[in-house]
């Protein structure tokens, strides 16, 4: 029995169970395969980061076990304390060349890049101008600095700049901040713009490349090289825990901004670092990026593959530009049901509804890989078409 101070927890999850929402963790059995074994069910995997298909390969699996053996499994302090090793330098060094920037600094996830560092950056007298579909870490990120957050409509520009020409005669600092690629539509930031009105109106311009890293730009160094705007964007954020295959987030910028988040970056300060094992697989996973760039191609020949597919059969596939390639649905309870048919038959899709995206705006989330071969894809398509078609979807 719930003790009565949380019988509110229960009310709600059963709220929740009523419009269909009440979710369960989907379990996986061996490795995060194009194919895998979830909940006991043998399925079409589209439903992982794994772009590039790094979280099980053999190089970075070596890496992480020689680290391991060397190193030991933890590291055993905060950064600041005693938990700097040699490796996390070594990583750190390794991203800063590759993104062309000054310095680099880890965190201990993307998540945790995005929240300490608009919290650290920003504070209570300054303004964030943030696009309305940018990622929760951002908006936790901007609620902790507790600066006046300003909302722009999703990658309008125009929006934008009017904000900022209101926020002109503040005298707070103000940031502009948008995801890369945007995670439940796949849409790509209008970055070059943005960089513009940023340079325009003395704002820090800052995007969140975690499901650009990897994927664009030349050997997947994010969305500043994709536009050719090096030197033109203040932080760029990335993950380390989706194409790079193990976990964490980096952010990239110049020495100054760097050494301050050694200083001021609270998940950095509080919480321990990465084990050895972790430091050593992600830098194993940039050298490969640059030494197997077919990697990259293949995830965007699948893609293409995909993306068409889909379309042909007459789903909705909404704004996407990159991998991630929703299905749109609208209504909820119909999204989760569509997605557990689809599961049964033997696609895994994640199935998402409010609070992740808008209410009525529901989809089913497919994200091809590189690992993926075509006759998976196209099995997946006539799966998707079969159940589709018996819900009344298309
Ligand atoms: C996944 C994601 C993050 C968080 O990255 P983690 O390394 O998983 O913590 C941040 N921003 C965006 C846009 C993401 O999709």
């Amino acid at each position: 029995m719930p003790r009565p101070q949380l019988q509110y927890l229960t009310d709600e999850l059963q709220q929740l169970e009523q419009k269909g929402l009440r979710t369960k963790l989907r379990v996986l059995r061996g490795e995060q395969l194009p194919v895998a074994e979830f909940d006991g069910r043998r399925v079409i995997n589209l439903s992982s980061n794994n772009y590039l298909g790094l979280c099980t390969h053999p190089r970075l699996r070596e890496a992480a076990l020689a680290a391991t053996r060397a190193l030991g499994v933890g590291s055993g302090a905060v950064r600041t304390i005693s938990g700097t090793m040699a490796i996390h330098m070594e990583l750190e060094e390794h991203i800063a060349r590759f993104k062309h920037t000054e310095a680099s600094v880890v965190f201990q996830s993307g998540f945790t890049a995005n929240s300490g560092t608009v919290g650290a950056i920003m504070g209570r007298s300054d303004f964030i101008v943030s696009d309305a579909l940018n990622h929760a870490s951002i908006i936790d990120g901007a609620r902790l600095s507790r600066a006046t957050i300003k909302v722009f409509p999703h990658k309008d520009c125009n929006a934008a700049e009017a904000i900022l020409q209101e926020l002109a005669p503040q005298p707070g600092r103000k940031l502009l901040i948008t995801d890369g690629v945007f995670s439940m539509d796949g849409d790509i930031a209008p970055l070059p713009e943005l960089a513009g009105l940023a340079e325009k109106y003395g704002a820090v311009m800052m995007v969140d490349d975690a499901h650009a890293s990897g994927v664009l730009g030349k050997n997947g160094r994010g969305t500043v090289d994709h536009f050719g705007l090096h030197g033109r964007v203040d932080v760029q954020v990335g993950t380390l825990s989706k194409a790079i295959g193990a976990l964490g987030g980096y952010v990239a910028g110049g020495a100054n901004l760097i050494e301050f988040l050694h200083l001021r970056g609270r998940p950095f300060l509080f919480s321990t670092s990465h084990p050895p094992s972790v430091a050593a697989s992600c830098l194993e996973a940039f050298k490969v990026l640059e030494e197997e760039p077919e990697r990259i191609e293949r995830l965007w020949s699948n893609t293409r593959f995909f993306k068409q597919g889909l379309k042909k059969l007459g789903f909705d596939t909404g704004m996407s530009e990159t991998p991630i390639t929703p299905i749109m649905i609208g209504d909820g309870r119909r999204t989760m049901e569509f997605s557990r048919a689809v599961f049964q038959a033997g696609v895994f899709a994640t199935g998402i509804a409010y609070p992740t995206v808008p209410e009525g705006k529901a989809r089913l989330r497919t994200i091809v890989t590189a690992t993926h071969t075509e006759a998976e894809l196209s099995e997946a398509l006539a799966i998707l078409e079969r159940v589709g078609k018996a819900q009344g979807l298309i």
